[in-house]
């Protein structure tokens, strides 16, 4: 049996690649070894089929051990223990969730609802990384996939509504304890006129007192319109990533070029997206709808209207699942090829963990 190294399970990303083992059965088909930098040496989850220990991920010897590491422990972790792990000699698959090696030559980005072949071809021919896209560019083109394939895409623009959870276990504890520290204010001043409390609170949210250690200013009852580091076009990272690893996924010889303003808000989990879509040419709109429908599966179409769109294109219906509803779809008034669509997806499942996880089963099987 195939031996799985599994890093970082206790975070939010490992930790719903977890449950997504455990509902699929997945534990059935390969030996898993947990390992973790803070639980080393402990006795690891009962889980089936897993060693019994929770293994050190700093160890080099433990980790060349395994046929296949899946990590979802982040960037720092990736760049630490990959090169000399491959230094070492070990030809293992590496499968990660962190971005540092998305854009590496001999790494491929995986998203196999759009790009199987790919996959395929690589672990055919012997390439040994393969790195789940950034959250928000998985989920527009899953979304978006019936488009993309039909090549209808002449450019786009993706403005973002990114969640707390987005950022890891931390943050999205953090936004939880501003949201209590204002429910406090708001308990102090219950009985005072609305402008007071608001007032009252808006002081409070800019007091040093406010919790804010991880995301640096106050995200509940505000939002957040910059995400990772500048890059020298002017754009944040969380920007640049749209263009570059879209067009990887998708395999394109000429660039769709696709740029935005990624936003975080104060949603738990799921990224929602608004877009802006050039056609290459007039298509009308039925023929879009049905391309979008049908792009993949996991798809589900929401009517223009309000009562669906306010019903099911939000957060709310679609955290914990693999849905990935996309609506107001509609034609724009700036010209017949332009499309305006909405999309969300949780960012924990099509976002991050399960293309990790489809891609670890197609590299066993
Ligand atoms: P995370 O929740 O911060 O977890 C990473 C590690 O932090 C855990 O494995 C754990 O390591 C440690 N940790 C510290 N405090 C914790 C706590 N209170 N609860 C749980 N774990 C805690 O990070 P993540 O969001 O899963 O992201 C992991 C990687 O996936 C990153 O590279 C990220 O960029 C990428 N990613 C994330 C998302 C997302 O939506 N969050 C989406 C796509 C990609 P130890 O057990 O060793 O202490």
């Amino acid at each position: 049996m195939k031996k799985v190294g599994i890093v970082g399970w206790r975070g939010m990303v490992g930790s719903v690649l977890m449950d997504r083992f455990k509902i699929e059965g997945d534990h059935k088909k390969f030996k898993s070894y947990l390992f973790s930098t803070s639980l080393k040496g402990e006795k690891a989850p009962d889980i089936e089929n897993t060693h019994e220990t929770v293994l050190d991920s700093e160890s080099l010897e433990e980790l060349s051990e395994m046929d296949f590491i899946i990590t979802c422990q982040g960037g720092d972790y990736t760049k630490a223990i990959h090169p000399k792990l491959r230094n070492a000699g070990w030809k293992g698959i590496w499968i990660d969730a962190a971005s540092a090696k998305r854009m590496d030559e001999e790494a491929i980005i995986v998203l196999d609802p759009l790009n199987r072949d790919q996959i395929e071809k690589g672990l055919n021919s012997g390439i040994k990384d393969f790195i789940g896209g950034n959250c928000t560019v998985s989920l527009m083109l899953m979304g978006l996939s019936g488009l993309f394939k039909e090549g209808l895409i002449e450019w786009m623009s993706s403005m973002t509504y990114q969640a707390a959870s987005g950022a890891g276990a931390k943050n999205m504890l953090e936004l939880l304890d501003q949201m209590q520290f204002i429910s406090n204010e708001y308990d102090n001043n219950k009985n005072a006129a609305a402008l007071l409390v608001e007032k009252e609170i808006q002081a409070k949210i800019n007091s040093s007192a406010f919790p804010q250690n991880n995301f640096g200013y106050p995200l509940a009852l505000s939002l957040l319109p910059w995400i990772d580091t500048k890059v020298e076009s002017g754009q944040s990272r969380e920007e640049w990533k749209a263009q570059v690893e879209a067009n990887k996924i998708l395999g394109t010889d000429k660039t769709i070029p696709i740029d935005g303003t990624c936003v975080r808000v104060g949603a738990l989990r799921c990224h929602s997206q608004a877009f802006t879509i050039k056609l290459k040419k007039s298509v009308d709109i039925e023929t879009i709808e049905s391309l979008i429908r049908e792009g993949n599966e996991w798809v589900e179409f929401v009517e223009n209207e309000k009562e669906t769109t306010l019903s099911k294109l939000t957060p709310a219906h679609v955290s914990g699942t693999l849905k990935i509803p996309v609506g107001r779809v509609r034609k724009m008034t700036l010209g017949d090829q332009f499309l305006n669509a909405f999309s969300i997806g949780d960012q924990l499942l099509w976002g991050a963990a399960e293309p990790l996880r489809r891609t670890l089963l197609m590299a066993i099987e």
